[in-house]
């Protein structure tokens, strides 16, 4: 299908534009462009822009959690629950399955910590994944028992634990916030989930450290090598100082690729040393988890929790991102939690830069509005100037994907 828009500005500061569509990509871009066959919509002159890119969320998570007990409060929501199964995310404690089987004899519940790293599973939970394999993740007791605690283990779940939660949903939700394309960070994710956003998968290239088990210094190094023989940047989770020094060393034997990148960068004592890399951070943790951080974080690592500013002054290129459901999804509430944060208000930056890197592609490149162009757009019911002082979802009215119109409000 054909559009042509109406009365749009650009984010040059042009107005009163009409833009054409077709075959997935802008055909025309001009004042009064006569009218085709094409179906017209009023932009009611708000500003054009390129669909937002999240580069870094896990979209199963994400849509699972929008089904789950949130135990944010306490382990107590469970007893609430009527499904069958239960599947709880959000858990500041990590307890056994004894633990669990006290809350819920019943039925089988697992419920995830909040930093992500754990699963903790219940006697009827653990019985259908029975037998257990003997891995690195699956803690035993002294008896050889599991106690129910399965580290980083979410791909031995993902399969045996339908249901795998609304893609559609999520979808839709995404659409709703102009975001057109994302970048699932699942570390060995190979099937693209299906979405009517474009969908890149880190997959290989994200190397995931676990901090409580840091690889060897030639382990890391042969990996990352092995990637890039193979012409693939590397993506490494980093969230402590050690993982992040640990990396940096061997990208500075090994070499760096362009495109190789820093996930969250979580505390960054030094930012000279990321100098030509990139950091995809998320600045909606610092607001969302600023009571937490407070009373957790190392004082000494408090000033240094997700830069952005510092990273951007020592010119090490740095994205946005949810991280969701680990931080809140919406790109408009991450603008806002990068430029007005108070935990780090030395790493503060003006909302426009946070939407320069939403407007970046999965190949970390800047995106035009421009003939040619893929037709992944978003029309805000203002001019950017509103967007940029209030940035705010509800401003999201029309959005394209691949030129079909996916949300109109
Ligand atoms: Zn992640």
């Amino acid at each position: 299908m054909s559009w042509l828009i109406r009365d749009v500005s650009l984010a040059d500061g042009r107005a009163g534009l009409d833009v054409r569509l077709g075959g997935g990509v802008i055909t025309e871009i001009g004042p009064g462009l006569r009218t085709g066959a094409e179906t017209e919509v009023d932009g009611g002159g708000g500003v054009l822009l390129p669909g937002l890119h999240d580069h870094h969320i896990h979209l199963h998570g994400a849509a699972a959690a929008r089904e789950s007990i949130d135990c944010t409060g306490g382990l107590a929501a469970l007893t609430g629950a009527s499904s069958a199964r239960i599947r709880a995310v959000g858990a500041g404690v990590s307890v056994d399955r004894h633990t669990l089987d006290r809350l819920v004899p019943d039925r089988p519940v697992r419920v995830q910590h909040r930093s992500g790293a754990l699963w903790m599973l219940n006697t009827p939970a653990l019985a259908e994944l029975a037998p257990l394999p003997h891995l690195p993740g699956v803690e035993r007791d002294a008896a050889g028992e599991p106690t129910g605690r399965l580290w980083r283990l979410d791909y031995l779940l993902r399969g045996t634990w339908p249901p795998r939660g609304d893609l559609t949903a999520l979808g839709r939700e995404l659409t709703a916030f102009g975001i057109t394309g994302v970048t699932d960070a699942t570390p060995g994710l190979t099937e693209p989930p299906a979405l009517p956003q474009r969908v890149t998968l880190l997959g290989a290239r994200k190397l995931l450290l676990h901090d409580h088990d840091l690889p060897g210094y030639d382990e890391l190094r042969d990996r990352i090598a092995a990637l890039h023989r193979r012409g693939l940047p590397v993506a490494v989770h980093c969230v402590t100082r050690v993982s992040l020094l640990l990396t940096l060393a061997v990208l500075d034997e090994v070499g760096m690729l362009p495109g190789d990148r820093i996930e969250h960068g979580a505390v960054v004592p030094d930012p000279e040393l990321l100098r030509g890399l990139t950091v995809v951070t998320q600045p909606g943790f610092v607001v969302a988890h600023r009571e937490r951080y407070r009373a957790e974080v190392d004082p000494e690592d408090l000033p240094h929790l997700y830069p952005y500013a510092t990273l951007l002054a020592a010119d090490v290129a740095v994205l946005p991102s949810s991280d969701a459901p680990y931080g809140p999804l919406d790109p408009w509430a991450i603008m806002r939690a990068a430029a007005s944060r108070d935990l780090g208000p030395h790493e503060r930056v003006p909302v426009r830069t946070v939407l320069d890197g939403f407007l970046r592609d999965a190949c970390l490149r800047p995106r035009a509005v421009a003939v040619g162009a893929p037709a992944d757009l978003l029309v805000l019911a203002a001019p950017l100037r509103t967007a940029l002082d209030t940035p705010d979802a509800a401003l999201v009215r029309l959005v394209w994907i691949d030129g079909q119109l996916a949300s109109h409000r």
